[in-house]
């Protein structure tokens, strides 16, 4: 019996198992994928507290080492469910069923895709979700970045400076994301924005090698490129909990500034819970509120 099984070794997660094993709480942190969560992609962080400038990667492994050496077990295997049974509850994974006195889900998000077909089949022959990752594979080509937000005009600018060409395309004619990004970009001679505009189809021959837009008035172009980038948002991995936590119309877990959730006990941090800002910041914060939650739920259950 575990006191805290945490769910994911994200930002949330990991600062959840330290504060959790500095209360000498015995925890596991379960992870389907690699540690780190999102951050590990991101090539330099400049706006975390006291360090100007680390990679993600520095960052996620940082983190992890310290949840380590302060005894956090961790183990990386991927949750189909949990139960609720008052005092015990089960975390169940693909390997085994673990029991706990209190659960913290920090799961984070994926990547949405654009839904269209060949899109899965592409990914690593032409389609990417992460232009950190996989912009160096596209030096001198020509590639395109889908969406409007601040990762896509992100990648956009950090894309400018490798590839030969890069294309914007936004549904709307106005970004989400921020006026200085969009000004930056307007700036180089390398990028050109198509408005209003979706991909619908991917032409590809093994690989990709072109894309066809689509414009609001349904007149088609197809446009050869050797790279799309697609960032149009995340979903928040909370599929698995919805049987007994309550998500709000977009698949969030509603919680409140406690990082609780309508079940006793059970506890949510980071990207995936209903919240204003989402930024590694308020991940770490929400690690340590929600485990100072749980260690007080376990204590007065005593
Ligand atoms: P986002 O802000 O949710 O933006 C997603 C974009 O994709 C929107 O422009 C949306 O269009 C578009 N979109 C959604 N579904 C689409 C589809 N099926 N086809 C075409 N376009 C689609 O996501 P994000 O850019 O990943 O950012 C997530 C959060 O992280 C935001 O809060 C963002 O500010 C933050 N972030 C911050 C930084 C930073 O501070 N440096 C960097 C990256 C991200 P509409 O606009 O029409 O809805």
């Amino acid at each position: 019996m575990y006191d805290i099984i945490v769910i994911g070794a994200g930002p949330a997660g990991l600062t959840a198992a330290i504060y959790a094993r500095r209360a000498s709480k015995n925890v596991l942190v379960l992870e389907a994928k690699s540690y780190g969560g999102q951050i590990i992609n991101t090539l330099d962080i400049e706006n975390y507290p006291v360090e100007e400038h680390i990679s993600g990667f520095d960052f996620a492994t940082k983190l992890y080492n310290q949840a380590k050496n302060l005894g956090a077990e961790i183990k990386f295997e991927k949750v189909v469910d949990i139960n609720n049974q008052d005092n015990e509850k089960e975390v169940i994974t693909t390997k085994n069923t673990y029991k706990t006195k209190a659960i913290i889900i920090a799961t984070g998000s994926e990547n949405r895709k654009l839904g269209i077909s060949n899109e899965d089949e592409l990914v690593g022959k032409g389609i990417s979700y992460c232009a950190t990752c996989d912009g160096a594979f596209y030096k001198k080509k020509t590639v395109a970045v889908v969406g409007g937000g601040n990762t896509a005009l992100e990648d956009a600018l950090y894309l400018s400076g490798i590839v030969e060409k890069v294309y914007l395309i936004h549904r709307r004619d106005e970004f989400r994301g921020s006026e200085s990004t969009v000004n930056l970009l307007k700036e180089k001679n390398n990028v050109e924005f198509i408005y209003n505009s979706n991909v619908t189809k991917l032409n590809s021959n093994e690989k990709l090698e072109s894309i066809v837009v689509t414009d609001k008035e349904g007149i088609e172009s197809t446009i050869k490129v050797d790279g799309l980038f697609v960032a149009v948002g995340r979903i928040p991995e909370n599929q698995n909990f919805g049987k007994i936590i309550n998500l709000d119309n977009s698949g969030y877990i509603i919680s409140d500034e406690k990082c609780n959730t309508n079940v006793e006990g059970i506890f949510v941090a980071g990207d995936n819970r209903t919240k204003e800002v989402r930024q590694l910041v308020t991940a770490t914060s929400d690690g340590a509120v929600a485990a100072t939650a749980a260690i007080k739920y376990i204590n007065e259950k005593k």
